[in-house]
């Protein structure tokens, strides 16, 4: 049977894929076809991790499969209310809604910011985001997106946008002011636009203004979440607390799970019936995430930020790289060389490794094994000289 023939014949030519098929895997190592293991510095963009087929998480994933897999929400389930009590408690945040994806928790972000403000009897709807910023696929996430590439082939957007530029608070400011803005949404790292880190200056100045005017302060923590910063969330980083939090990827583990958390002063804004989701709260993928969650303690985050510090040790002055940004697990690397013939070397020594941009992009699994990320390290250091 040949899949990559079918794939392509089949399903629609959105992705360019890499060609390797992948059959199994467990941990940080993952197999092809063939039987050549290769070290994920991927972790499916930053989905699974505590890597493949991870005991805990299985066992936690496969107990509530065999016993409830879907109700709907007209009822309740322990996996749903555990899961949002959890991530409360963590974040010192009021409520969560669950969506499937990191782009349907934006959205409902957005609506949250949209009826936020005329719950007030205002007529402020625009929100503000930074250039370079990823927020999703769908039409409003899209919109949101401050890349112009995205935008042109889909037009006409949902209007309502507006960007500004990140790291640069005047911009910001400005544009806040003249768009009259009800909402500014960031990453704190932005991953898809090169793994740039927002400066801390900026980031709590911008904080500071959307306190100071009733604005509120959406952080899009899809991919920097759930511990891959080297903090439960990567607002932490920075001393400030957003009014409404998005994240997905990682907390699922591998199954789709997305949430939008939100704090005191938004959290009565949707009310029944004002949104909703049929899969959204699902038992299995709450489970799985429940015990992502649990795990991301302390102990783990320091050997995060250890790793972190490891990576950026070794690679920060290796022959043929500029220089790394990022934060935690969540790393980039400018390259005198092309990114995709990094990539393609790394692949062919058994090192999977992603890119953002004109960045090599590393993305592994928060508990990867310590010889086996100096082992990808010593293949990426040379892949790239
Ligand atoms: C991946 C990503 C999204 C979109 O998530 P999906 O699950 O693909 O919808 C949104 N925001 C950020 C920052 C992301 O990295």
């Amino acid at each position: 049977m040949n899949v990559k023939k079918i794939d392509k014949e089949y399903v629609l030519n959105t992705y360019n894929r890499f060609d390797l098929l992948l059959t199994k895997g467990k941990g940080s190592l993952v197999y092809d076809e063939n039987g050549k293991e290769y070290i994920d510095m991927t972790t499916g963009i930053g989905v699974t991790a505590f890597g493949i087929a991870d005991d805990e998480w299985v066992e936690a994933v496969s107990s509530q499969l065999t016993t409830l897999q879907h109700v709907s929400n007209l009822y309740y389930t322990s996996p749903c209310a555990l899961l949002a009590k959890a991530i409360c408690e963590k974040t010192d945040m009021s409520k969560v809604f669950f969506s499937n994806s990191g782009a349907e928790a934006n959205e409902c972000a957005i609506k949250i910011a949209r009826k936020y403000t005329s719950d007030k009897g205002s007529d402020r709807y625009n929100i503000l985001t930074l250039n370079d910023s990823f927020h999703g696929r769908t039409l409003a996430t899209l919109s949101a997106t401050g890349q112009e590439h995205y935008h042109e082939l889909f037009n006409p957007l949902p209007g309502g946008f507006v960007h500004a530029k990140a790291n640069d608070i005047d911009d910001v400011l400005s544009k806040a002011k003249e768009h009259d803005v009800c909402a500014i949404m960031i990453e704190c790292v932005q991953g898809e636009g090169g793994v740039i880190k927002l400066d801390e200056e900026f980031v709590k100045a911008v904080y500071e203004y959307a306190n100071a005017n009733d604005i509120l302060l959406i952080v899009d923590e899809v991919q920097t979440g759930n511990g891959r910063s080297g903090k439960l969330y990567s607002y932490m980083n920075y001393g400030i607390k957003p009014d409404v939090f998005t994240t997905a990827k990682g907390l699922g583990g591998g199954l789709p799970i997305g949430a939008c958390v939100v704090g005191e002063k938004a959290q009565n804004t949707l009310g029944f019936g004002d949104h909703g989701s049929t899969y959204g709260g699902n038992p299995i993928a709450c489970a799985g995430a429940l015990s992502v969650i649990n795990r991301i303690d302390d102990k783990l985050l320091e050997e995060v930020r250890a790793k972190s510090e490891y990576i950026f040790e070794n690679l920060s002055n290796a022959n043929g790289v500029e220089s790394l940004s990022g934060m935690g697990l969540m790393i980039g690397i400018k390259l005198k060389k092309n990114v995709s013939d990094v990539i393609k070397e790394c692949m062919e020594n058994g090192v999977l490794c992603l890119s953002a941009k004109d960045k090599l992009r590393l993305l592994p699994a928060l508990n990867i094994d310590f010889e086996l990320l100096k082992k990808a390290v010593d293949i990426i250091k040379s892949a790239c000289a």
